[in-house]
């Protein structure tokens, strides 16, 4: 074997290699789109699991305490939710209120301090806690104050 034949045969195991090495990083690019496609699917529809199985659960047509745990805990997030956006609701509308200047010739209005029990619900919603006083929308489960469950099936 000449000198010149040992030199062609090494560039070409250089491109043959250059050529493997472009074909790897091509398909191994090509896979790992995919995984991650799939894995972006399979995330969906365990997301779609999990709504179907909390509706069935909330439906009474499952039972597992596993499940049932669950959906009381995403009852309460949710519980927590609508009391936070009623909360933020209630911020966004206050307004700041001059105090009125005294004025001595009128007497000042007589307050009488409102007792607890006679307090009206505040805005948030109808339902109080039994245990802790906490104010919460009417459809909540649980208290999202001191987690006391003040509803639900
Ligand atoms: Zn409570």
């Amino acid at each position: 074997m000449g000198l010149l034949d040992q030199l062609s045969k090494t560039i070409s195991q250089v491109s043959d290699r250059a050529r493997f090495e472009a074909e790897k990083f091509q398909k191994t690019t090509r896979l790992q789109g995919e995984i991650n496609e799939l894995r972006r699917q399979i995330d969906q529809k365990l997301i779609e699991l999990g709504q179907r199985a909390y509706d069935l659960q909330r439906a009474g047509q499952i039972h597992a305490p596993t499940l049932a745990e669950l959906a009381a805990a995403l009852d309460q997030l949710r519980a927590t939710l609508v009391a936070r956006e009623e909360e933020l609701k209630q911020a966004q509308s206050e307004v700041y209120v001059e105090p009125a200047p005294a004025t001595p010739s009128s007497p000042p209005p007589t307050v009488r301090p409102v007792p607890i029990s006679e307090a009206p619900p505040v805005a948030s919603g109808p339902k109080t806690c039994p245990k802790c006083g906490f104010q919460m929308p009417a459809t909540a489960i649980f208290c999202p104050s001191c987690g006391t469950r003040v509803g639900g099936p």
